[in-house]
């Protein structure tokens, strides 16, 4: 039974979502579970949302979460959306096993929505449990707080507990539930489901409070729902190019998983890439390669002309110059993820002028390095040390099956950098920036996930996420981090674990 009480204040909030019409969700309480543990509280993402970490820690923090006890003056709800799935349209989805406790305004004054992940059965479960289990919890939490630490706009993760219960996948497996916060997790799909439905009021609706929410700027503009969309096109050519600069791939970029805040949301089965394959695929479930690491920008796209179908009615009165808006808009994609994608390669390679050859140069090594299965973030993280001079070359080479394939490559390169004139300290900083040495490696994710679940240890999830904060700096205590899985060690697949 929840329990009743307010005694402390853990949330004052906003809410904004639950002021929109009654079709937009569907108010439901989070179903209480029967003996939660806390796993951990995000301390200091507490204390950047303006919230008593303290109180996060209390009995009665670890109740709310793991949904025993709605905050008295709570809303909760589950919204609902549509989606692609795999190019399949489906016209209901919805959150089926989160829900949404409601929003604050964090300390910046920025809305933020709380939301439960696991919390039990909602009107949008379909066949489903409304639950998560321990392990996918956990590579939520460590694969989105390692993409914020990296700078890559992402839902975050404020809180696990585990509930004490059993989930029923293909196995029994520990219970839990995930505490995320978003800037919103209104998603294509949340338009899609409204699109299907005719409902053109609804469209209205909820374009103009995304407008308020994540893109102000547009109200100010000639066709603010134009403005819109390119504003969502934008974001998300820039965050693909994030994405594959670090070697990341999201895994099931359905256009339910795509918000239009342009934040990574929804972590399945996720992977960051060892040796780079720009074919890479790890998820069980995407057996023809449509989220393949170098098909993202192409399917970010096709996301984007689902998203701009849905905007058709407010674009312009007639037809055929709304189609044409829509198409203009989603051309756009493509140049702006290639200036993304090319002006952070240039970064990786410590280039700070733009030279005509530099998309040339960067894609040359990206083959020799898939020529001869070289470590993606070694290989870029070696050429910061490797800059100037060849004294470091050896170490880099390594890297590469047939290590004298490098060498060519090397010396065209410093021929580049020699073109500009940059202090060597300058560039090899701004190289280490731009170039992580630890990342999320699936081996290492997987290796604190399976103490977690097999031996209740969390000391390798702490570990993990503790060395994953500080992704640019050396941490020599934890340089076995850094490295790419031995043969045994490598994961081949991963999953979704809904
Ligand atoms: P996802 O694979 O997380 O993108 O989820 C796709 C859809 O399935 C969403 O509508 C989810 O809410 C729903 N879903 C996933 N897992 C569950 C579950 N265990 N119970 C109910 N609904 C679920
Ligand atoms: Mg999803």
């Amino acid at each position: 039974m929840p329990l009743q009480t307010d005694a402390v204040d853990l949330f004052t909030w906003n809410n904004s979502y639950a002021r929109l019409p009654e079709r937009f969700f569907a108010r439901v309480r989070p179903a209480p579970v029967g003996a939660p543990r806390l796993i951990r509280v995000n301390e200091k993402l507490a204390t950047e949302l303006g919230l008593d970490p303290d109180a996060l820690l209390t009995p009665t923090g670890l109740e709310t979460l793991a949904g025993n006890l709605v905050p008295e003056n709570g809303e909760p709800i589950a919204m609902a959306y549509a989606g692609h799935q795999f190019g399949h349209f489906v016209p209901r989805l919805g959150d089926g096993r989160a829900i949404l406790l409601g929003e604050i305004l964090d300390g910046d004054n920025k809305r933020c929505d709380i939301q439960l992940k696991g919390a039990g059965r909602t009107p949008y479960s379909r066949g489903g449990d409304g639950r998560a289990a321990l392990g996918p919890v956990l590579r939520e939490y460590i694969v989105s707080e390692a993409m914020s630490a990296l700078g890559i706009p992402t839902t975050r993760a404020l809180a696990a507990v585990t509930t004490g219960e059993t989930v029923w996948r293909e196995t029994p497996l520990p219970g839990a539930v995930l505490t995320r916060v978003a800037s919103s997790h209104i998603r294509i799909g949340t338009f899609q489901y409204f699109a299907a439905r005719g409902d053109a009021e609804a469209i209205r609706i909820l374009a103009d409070y995304v407008i308020s929410r994540h893109y102000p700027e547009c109200v100010d503009s000639p066709n603010r729902y134009r403005a819109l969309l390119d504003a969502i096109i934008r974001q998300q050519a820039e965050l693909i190019a994030r994405w594959m600069l670090v070697g990341f791939i999201h895994g099931v970029m359905n256009t339910d998983n795509v918000s239009v805040a342009g934040e990574t949301i929804d972590y399945g089965p996720c992977a960051f890439m060892d040796a780079y394959n720009p074919a890479m695929v790890y998820s069980s479930i995407d057996s023809v390669g449509r989220y393949a690491f170098s098909n993202q920008p192409r399917i970010a796209q096709w996301n984007l002309a689902r998203m701009a179908e849905t905007l058709l009615d407010l674009l312009a009165d007639a037809d055929d110059a709304r189609i044409k808006e829509a198409e203009a808009a989603v051309e756009k994609f493509s140049a702006q993820f290639e200036s993304a994608w090319a002006a952070g390669l240039r970064q990786k390679l410590g280039l700070f002028e733009d030279h005509s050859g530099d998309l040339k140069l960067a894609q040359d090594l990206l083959d020799c390095m898939s020529r001869n299965n070289a470590d993606f973030t070694l290989t870029f993280r070696g050429l910061c040390d490797a800059r100037v001079s060849g004294d470091n070359d050896q170490a880099l080479r390594t890297l590469f099956a047939n290590p004298g394939d490098l060498n060519e490559w090397l010396e065209r390169w410093r021929k580049r950098l020699a073109e500009e004139d940059c202090d060597i300290n300058a560039r090899r900083q701004a190289m280490r920036a731009a170039n992580p040495l630890f990342i999320p490696r699936n081996h290492l994710v997987e290796q604190a996930i399976a103490a977690a679940v097999d031996s209740g240890d969390f000391q390798p999830f702490e570990t993990l996420l503790s060395v994953l904060s500080r992704p640019h700096e050396d941490q020599p205590e934890f340089s076995s981090h850094a490295l790419p899985p031995r043969a045994e060690q490598i994961v081949q697949q991963t999953f979704c674990g809904t």
